[in-house]
């Protein structure tokens, strides 16, 4: 399960990781009343469970209380990657002179917590793999040992963190590896990491929690509003981003931008898309079965195209992932594949070896799928 921002900061606050004060609005006057009652300006944000709220227009700055009503009345209802905004969370403004990424998460293929910096913060991991991969560092934590003071003063000296930042940042480090292990989560992440008035703040929060391994504490926090068709249903609590569309060939990729791109030149190439699916930064295995389940449940599905594209995927993971769903889920329908990141070539040898089309473009791609299935 995936927890909205609200609840992720609390859980943030339990395990001492600042925040700002802030509460959650379902309607613009009690935004206005929050606002009122915190004073100074206050950030209005979109509830979603996807990133990328900033860019959609669903977190607005306001001055006055006035404002944060008005911004509520914008906010609210308005509808983020295919999800419609139910509440909003008036927080105080932070003055931000500087972000940065952290975030733990499981490194499937280690079968360890792997911890993720950057002195880069604020836009996604996917797209800061890909515009500043050397800005980011990581580091495998041993699940026994826990993590080691050494290792975070390592990370931090590779990414020229200067000295009087180190220990505010271990500390962060410290809590969150601590909430990722309390809470079991299975990614833990906070961007952006905010420097203010020379201390550290956690602006977002970002948790996705084992389903089959929910600490009691959490029990009934999963929300309970999940709206649409079954389909989107199941996207949603498995964390992935899911629109149906009424045509025969089934996307999957990572990144909205990239999903978006990939439904344009199919229908440029005359296919029609049955949906949009972005899976988002977690391209691994189990992420890519789930994705193909919900994906071949529509009916009209004939053909499918996987749009997998470069940083820190690993191509052999998602390509063992695809091998190991199509057979376990009995799919039938032609499957091409575009593959590349880490560990590409090996990915589309694995795939070339059970009939899945690899190809090296999305354009070609589209065209086959297309030939495919007409
Ligand atoms: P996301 O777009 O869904 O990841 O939402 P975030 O909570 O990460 O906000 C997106 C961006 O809005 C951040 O990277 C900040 O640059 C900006 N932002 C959010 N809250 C504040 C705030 O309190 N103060 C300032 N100055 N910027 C903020
Ligand atoms: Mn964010």
């Amino acid at each position: 399960m995936r927890l909205q921002e609200y609840q992720g900061k609390e859980l943030f606050r339990r395990v001492g990781i600042p925040v700002a004060d802030g509460k959650v609005a379902f309607s613009p006057p009690e935004a206005e009343e929050i606002a009122r009652e915190l004073g100074g300006p206050v950030v209005v944000k979109a509830q979603v469970l996807v990133g990328g709220r900033g860019k959609a227009g669903g977190i607005k700055l306001a001055q006055t209380p006035q404002e944060a009503r008005a911004h509520a009345e914008a906010i609210l209802n308005m509808t983020i990657k295919g999800e419609r905004v139910r509440k909003v969370l008036v927080t105080r403004a932070v003055e931000i002179e500087r972000e940065f990424y952290l975030s733990v998460t499981i490194d499937r293929a280690a079968k360890k917590p792997i911890v993720i910096f950057s002195a880069e913060g604020g836009m996604e991991i996917e797209e800061l793999a890909r515009t500043h991969p050397e800005k980011i560092v990581r580091f495998h934590v041993d699940p026994l040992l826990g993590l080691q003071a050494y290792q975070i003063r390592t990370a931090l000296f590779q990414s020229d963190i200067a000295p009087t930042l180190m220990r505010p940042l271990s500390d962060v480090f410290f809590k969150l590896y601590q909430a990722f292990v309390q809470y079991r989560a299975q990614l833990v992440e906070i961007n952006p990491l905010a420097l203010s008035d020379g201390k550290l703040i956690a602006v977002d929060s970002k948790f996705i929690i084992d389903d089959d391994d929910v600490p009691v504490e959490l029990q009934g926090w999963e929300e309970e509003e999940l709206a649409g068709s079954p389909e989107e249903r199941a996207a949603k609590q498995a964390g992935l981003q899911y629109v149906k569309l009424d045509g025969t060939i089934g996307i999957i990729g990572n990144g909205a931008g990239l999903v978006m791109a990939t439904l344009d030149v199919v229908a440029l190439k005359g296919g029609r898309p049955a949906n949009f699916l972005d899976i988002g930064g977690g391209a691994n295995a189990e992420v890519m079965k789930k994705a193909l389940q919900i994906v071949c449940s529509d009916p009209n599905v004939r053909g499918l195209f996987i749009n997998i594209f470069g940083g820190i995927t690993r191509c052999d993971e998602v390509a063992r992932g695809l091998v190991a769903a199509q057979r376990e889920l009995g799919i039938r329908v032609p499957m091409v594949v575009r593959l590349t990141g880490t560990n590409e070539v090996e990915g589309r040898k694995i795939l070339e070896a059970q009939g899945i089309i690899p190809v090296a473009d999305m354009e070609e791609g589209a065209a086959e799928i297309v030939r495919q299935t007409s």
